[in-house]
């Protein structure tokens, strides 16, 4: 059986810096450039929701052990900046990004929310005035148009699963790699989701929920695991 190599790590001294090149590949509302690094079949995001924080912080632990050589995926750390300088789930307007996107089933009703799985949803935002009306909406679906990558992997917290509605193979690996359950669905509508916009769009998405615990806990649990997902280590087919 052929073995992967592990990836070449960049010493630890060197871990503190993001060296990999950066592109804007737009703005937020508050005029803070919304950043991609490196490129390749996966495109993977943290905190779209501003106030899962843990998502940026495992996925830059991860990119920061990586020479540049090594990255075979394109990485967004934030896509929503202001929301996250706010503590907010929502954007500078108080919109759901992640209830923005145009989707079939998009309402202009409020959408409620919980942080944890066992929690009450009961905290509104807008899913915004329009499909895609929020700047960091559209420039992530002009990038992703741009891109074409194969997959889409979104970490969220705390809800400790992988929402896959294509029980696609990465999904299927990310779960087993984890230890984490595989959901076809989440257990509530998700109108104007960007998982339901990637379905509509024919696009792989899995969605990676990390767990309610530490954030030393989150980092030595799912860094592995991302790095070989930011490597090609796991695969977007099997
Ligand atoms: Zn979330």
């Amino acid at each position: 059986m052929n073995r992967v190599a592990a990836p070449e790590l960049i010493p630890r001294r060197d871990r503190g810096a993001l060296r990999h090149p950066a592109k804007t590949y737009g703005k937020s509302i508050d005029g803070i450039p919304l950043l991609v690094y490196g490129t390749g079949e996966i495109l993977i995001l943290a905190s779209i929701h501003g106030d899962e924080a843990e998502t940026t912080v495992v996925v830059s632990e991860a990119l920061r052990c990586l020479p540049e050589r090594e990255l075979r995926a394109g990485v967004i750390l934030c896509a929503n900046p202001d929301g996250m300088l706010r503590g907010t789930r929502g954007n500078a307007r108080t919109v759901d990004l992640n209830r923005n996107f145009p989707t079939s089933n998009w309402a202009p009703d409020a959408v409620f929310y919980k942080t944890r799985a066992n929690d009450t949803r009961d905290i509104a935002l807008s899913p915004g005035e329009k499909p895609a009306s929020e700047p960091e909406t559209i420039a992530l679906i002009e990038l992703i148009e741009r891109l074409k990558p194969r997959a889409i992997v979104t970490l969220h917290a705390a809800l400790a699963c992988i929402d896959d509605a294509g029980h696609s193979p990465l999904g299927r690996q990310l779960a087993a790699r984890c230890e984490l359950p595989l959901l076809t669905e989440i257990g509530y509508p998700t109108p104007g989701s960007m998982g339901t916009w990637a379905g509509e769009q024919g696009l792989t998405l899995v969605t990676w929920e990390l767990e309610a615990t530490s954030l030393y806990d989150l980092k030595d649990h799912h860094v592995p695991i991302l790095i070989d997902l930011m490597t090609g280590r796991i695969p977007c087919t099997s």
